[in-house]
């Protein structure tokens, strides 16, 4: 029968996948860290029991997060990950030539260790040349920072633990104060099935600090529910109006310039959300 692990996605409900090997398991400093090996989807990092990214289905989440701010801001150089331990999105970023600098900021130091140890064709891009990885916590580094941003991305765990005040309104504020004065950003925002009200308080947070404040979705089989949700906040760019000559060539897997758009026309009952 082998092993199996199961994700409780609600009290009443989950995913379970076969698990071949279990590679490495510890409680850090600030969640219990497993990396796990999955027969469907590769190796598969989990923290608190929860499903952060696996080899098969991360391409989605990532390109998602980063090329949707990226491409909507016309020339972006200066870019933050907050979170994002596991290298992802940062490596979608370095697939812009405009960008001089990416920063990471991930509080436990302990992911981006194993995920460049079992998640190589993830983390793979967190030593290049252009990017800075800071163990910290991302409220402090937001509240430090000025004006200094084109584009930040939010790619923090759910709000328990240590992200539980990466979800607030006194962050988006501050996110605010470190972009620059036509910055935008990105929040991952959980799905609508399980935390409709979670996007409306983050979109009603948004809407109050940003003019221009949206919601898009993606299809990543991994997470609960499989539909995730994205807000865009941003002060000048929208996401909406990028033009056609904008769109420079990159390799991905999911991300394409009509998803770009498509990936904001939304379901009913997630529009009756907003
Ligand atoms: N894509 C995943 C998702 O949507 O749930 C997130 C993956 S990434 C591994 C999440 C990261 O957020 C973790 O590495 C965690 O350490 C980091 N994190 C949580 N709270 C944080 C905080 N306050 N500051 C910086 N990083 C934080």
């Amino acid at each position: 029968m082998g092993l199996w692990f199961t994700e409780k996605q609600t009290d009443n409900f989950g995913i379970t996948m076969k698990i071949k090997k279990t590679l490495h398991t510890e409680q850090t400093d600030f969640q219990k860290l497993d990396m796990v090996e999955t027969a469907e989807w590769g190796n598969m990092l989990l923290l608190d029991d929860m499903v952060m990214t696996s080899v098969k289905d991360e391409f989605v989440y990532h390109e998602m997060v980063a090329h949707i701010p990226l491409f909507t801001h016309p020339n972006p150089k200066e870019v933050l990950v907050v979170g994002g331990g596991d290298g992802g999105v940062i490596r979608e970023i370095l697939k812009h030539p405009s960008v001089e600098k990416a920063t990471l900021v991930d509080i436990d130091g302990k992911v981006i260790e194993y995920s460049k140890k079992y998640l190589p064709e993830i983390a793979g891009k967190l030593e290049d040349p252009r990017v800075e990885v800071t163990v910290g916590d991302g409220f402090m580094h937001i509240a430090e920072s000025d004006n200094q941003y084109d584009c930040i991305m939010v790619d923090s765990t759910e709000p328990v633990g240590p992200a539980v005040n990466l979800f607030t309104k006194g962050f988006y504020a501050g996110i605010a104060k470190a972009l620059k004065e036509d910055g935008l950003f990105v929040a991952q925002s959980d799905n609508p099935w399980f935390k409709g009200d979670l996007i409306q308080s983050v979109q009603k947070d948004v809407k109050e600090i940003f003019p221009i404040t949206r919601l898009y979705t993606a299809n990543i089989p991994t997470y609960p529910s499989g539909m995730w949700a994205f807000t865009i906040g941003s002060k000048k760019y929208d996401p909406l109006e990028v033009k056609e000559e904008r769109f420079h060539p990159i390799e991905t897997k999911y991300y394409t310039k009509e998803l770009h758009k498509a990936a904001f026309v939304l379901p009913k009952f997630v529009q009756d959300l907003l």
